[in-house]
């Protein structure tokens, strides 16, 4: 029989083959547990900062609905600026944290324990929050066991019919809840190429998108329309592919941005910046700057910068700067936000009342949603050369993402 001392010698391969085993499963089921502890902090943070907004939006705002709902804000861009994460996915490991201790409590408990993966524990939360209070207990009855043993992809498939046999609501009352957040998106590719669900040229994916936009935004304008821009946009991108939309669809001029280098159009090959995408080659800069007319073009010097410096004595931003800073900012200027600027107010960062001017190194972009924090809670942003540096309420700073490539 072979002695102990033979079982654990590490000069035999089936004993370092062991050994290494056996260090992948305890990493992963610390690493579970600490995915579940990260998420029950998270979700803890955003408790506290309701009940103490004074901490993130200051004394003075007191307890009201809306000082809650900026403090919640205001904690969810910090611990994002701290975790390096997206605001959406604080707040979406929030909400899966929430969602798991109230509605499948049990699943809760194993996933803290490291018993069952962070990807299960995630299709739970998803289905668990789309029932209603009295399918909560049948539902972690029938998927309980599964979510500690199946593989996510087969979990998947068993909780979703686990889901339809506990679901008391109608499918077509689903179906309209859930065409509700129908939406259109672009996602970008490498070599100026973009998905719109279609893959295609850049230039063309812009475009099509800045038609959508347009066309989508005027009807929104119509005093009857209940739909929401995203839902709009939606519509009118179903209504042109399946060709409803001919001759009747709004008519809307489009421009796309796509910033040149003087040199680039006389044939040299510095890339050009196309808007919303970013560097393009020289040859189809060449061509846009050329031929389409639906392409705002801004030829750039690249020692020059005067053609920012615009009348500094009016508030209003004028259209040839704001477009200019459209292209310089992209997206929103608060980090980590890839919110489009066309999308997005432009802020005077120190206050125009306060003697902030009118221009570039006093502008920047901001969605609807970090404009508002700023002005609404103690989130703080300051100008430098490099971008804005962000300072949270708890005194985080959120360094300046780097500047777009020209
Ligand atoms: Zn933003």
């Amino acid at each position: 029989m072979e002695s102990l001392h033979t079982l654990l010698d590490p000069r035999h391969p089936d004993v370092r083959i062991e050994c290494s085993m056996a260090r992948a499963e305890y990493a992963l089921r610390a690493a579970t547990m600490a995915q579940a502890e990260q998420l029950a902090a998270i979700h803890e943070t955003l408790v506290e900062a309701r009940a103490f907004p004074e901490i993130f939006v200051g004394p003075s705002a007191g307890s009201t609905q809306d000082a809650v709902a900026f403090a919640e804000r205001a904690a969810v861009a910090d611990l994002a600026v701290r975790l390096g994460l997206a605001e959406q996915t604080v707040r979406a490991q929030a909400e899966q944290a929430r969602v798991l201790r109230l509605c499948a409590p049990r699943v809760w408990s194993a996933f803290r324990a490291g018993e069952v993966p962070a990807a299960n524990a995630r299709v739970v939360a998803e289905l668990a929050a789309t029932l209603p209070e009295a399918a909560w207990k049948p539902f972690e009855d029938a998927i309980l066991e599964a979510a500690a043993v199946l593989a996510t992809a087969r979990f998947r498939a068993r909780a979703r019919s686990a889901r339809e046999r506990v679901q008391p609501q109608e499918a077509a009352a689903l179906h309209r809840i859930t065409a509700q957040e129908r939406r259109v998106w672009v996602d970008h590719d490498i070599d100026g190429m973009s998905w719109l669900t279609a893959y295609l040229p850049s230039a063309v994916a812009q475009r099509a998108t800045a038609h959508i936009d347009r066309s989508a935004a005027s009807l929104l304008r119509a005093a009857d329309e209940t739909r929401t821009l995203a839902q709009l946009r939606a519509d009118v991108a179903g209504d042109l592919l399946a060709g409803v939309l001919g001759s009747a669809a709004p008519h809307v001029g489009v421009s796309v941005g796509v910033l040149v280098p003087v040199l680039t159009l006389l044939g040299g090959d510095q890339p050009a910046t196309l808007e919303g995408y970013g560097p393009i080659d020289a040859a189809t800069a060449r061509e846009m700057a050329g031929h389409a007319p639906s392409f705002f073009r801004i030829l750039t010097d690249p020692i020059s910068g005067t053609v920012l410096d615009v009348d500094r004595s009016t508030y209003r931003v004028p259209a040839d700067l704001k477009r200019w800073l459209e292209l310089r900012d992209q997206t929103c200027a608060f980090s980590g936000c890839g919110r489009r600027a066309r999308d997005c107010d432009v802020d005077h960062t120190i206050d125009w009342a306060f003697g902030g001017t009118t221009s570039a190194d006093n502008l920047a972009h901001l969605c609807r949603h970090h404009h508002r924090l700023k002005h609404h809670s103690r989130w703080t942003a300051e100008h430098g050369a490099g971008g804005m540096t962000w300072t949270s309420p708890t005194g985080a700073q959120a360094r300046p993402d780097p500047p777009p490539p020209f």
